[in-house]
């Protein structure tokens, strides 16, 4: 039997709105985040940066992480949302300013704002854990009535979908928030990908599968076996799905040509050697006329906005290209596979082909089934 198809996997360029810097002619899908918003004159530039770029889809993070940023920084941190958003030497962000600067962007998707929490070692997740999830569910509540009252009054679009950051490390924590989040109204959720690794994404996955959300976004990743899993779950579990990146810009601040099938990281600086025969095979707008050599010899300002709009242009387009082929496991691995020369990227494709495949066969069990099936040992899926 033909397997049903749901969503497709769309791709946002983070990073955009405080850079100033639009890679390219046309950008598809554009991450801002609340505080860039807010820098300055910001919210016309970014006005303007957004006319020209036209996305066809917006999305707006609350910018939590300016929070445990500026805790960090000893910045003052005040919490008034009868004052203005400050975000320069002091910092003042609330939910009421999440979401005025969402009636301004009009995006497709927002978040709450959330309080992230930090790496920490296995014996200190439940400790940071419990120091934010009070924060958490309070700001996830208030943001969503303010959603609420903004879309009864006309003032933000009823089809924009208000997603939770779920800022927890393991699936205990998962059972806690959910336990919670029963009286919030909300349209998905998105995770920030950082404490887990490609065993622990899938098995965070499988967790919202079961509890039937329908709208994921992964906050800040695009790495190839990341695209792959997103795609494939996009097209068979959920209704919506997304990831964003600021890699397209970061890379190229580090000299950083991305491989066009693979996104492999290349560094094209003074002393990268550059062979007679090192032809580029990329169907960009922007390589057409170009050799590698010219680009590592490029003035670094040309040659940044060069590489920023290459990096992004391959990123958008292997998104696209992964997602066309995720129609069946076995077929996308091994044409994934076959695009890359890099072992330990085919090890690690080969681990999300099992990965996935458990995925189908045990999506009808529950989610301590198929944790005992995936992980060994226990809190082998947190990154540390
Ligand atoms: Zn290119």
């Amino acid at each position: 039997m033909r397997k049903q198809e749901l969503g497709t996997l769309l791709y946002f360029n983070a990073g955009v709105g405080n850079s100033n810097v639009i890679p390219g002619f046309k950008v598809e899908n554009i991450l801002y985040n609340v505080p860039d918003c807010w820098r300055g004159n910001s919210i016309k530039e970014i006005f303007n940066l957004d006319r020209n770029a036209n996305p066809k889809h917006r999305m707006l993070d609350s910018g939590g992480y300016q929070i445990s940023l500026a805790e960090k920084n000893n910045k003052r941190i005040i919490y008034d949302s009868t004052k203005p958003i400050l975000v320069n030497d002091s910092l003042n962000l609330t939910p009421a300013h999440v979401v005025n600067t969402a009636i301004l962007i009009k995006p497709t998707k927002m978040t709450s704002l959330d309080y992230p929490i930090k790496e920490a070692s296995k014996v200190n997740i439940e400790m940071e854990f419990r120091k934010k999830i009070g924060y958490n569910l309070t700001w996830a509540t208030e943001t969503s009535t303010l959603v609420q009252y903004a879309k009864s009054l006309g003032h933000l679009n009823q089809n924009t979908q208000l997603l939770i950051p779920i800022q927890c490390f393991t699936l205990e924590q998962l059972d806690y928030i959910f336990k919670y989040m029963k009286d919030i109204v909300y349209d998905g959720v998105s995770i920030p990908v950082r404490n887990l690794n490609l065993k622990g994404i899938i098995l965070f996955l499988f967790y919202f599968y079961k509890m039937g959300i329908k709208s994921v976004h992964l906050l800040g990743t695009s790495s190839l076996p990341v695209i792959a899993l997103s795609a494939y779950l996009a097209k068979h579990y959920f209704k919506e799905f997304s990831i964003d990146s600021t890699s397209w810009r970061e890379a190229a601040g580090a000299n950083i040509y991305m491989g066009p099938k693979d996104l492999t990281n290349y560094v094209l600086n003074y002393n990268t050697i550059v062979g007679p025969y090192d032809i580029i095979d990329c169907l960009c707008p922007f390589c057409s006329r170009y050799t590698f050599t010219k680009i590592k010899n490029m003035q670094q300002t040309d040659k940044f906005d060069f590489l920023s709009c290459h990096n992004s242009w391959v990123i958008n387009n292997v998104v696209k290209e992964v997602a066309d082929l995720s129609s069946s496991i076995d077929n996308m691995i091994s044409i994934l596979v076959n695009n890359t020369k890099r072992d330990n990227l085919k090890k690690e494709l080969d681990n999300l082909y099992i990965l996935l495949s458990l995925f189908d066969s045990l999506k009808d069990s529950e989610v301590k089934n198929f944790e005992s099936v995936v992980s060994r040992n226990k809190y082998d899926y947190i990154r540390r």
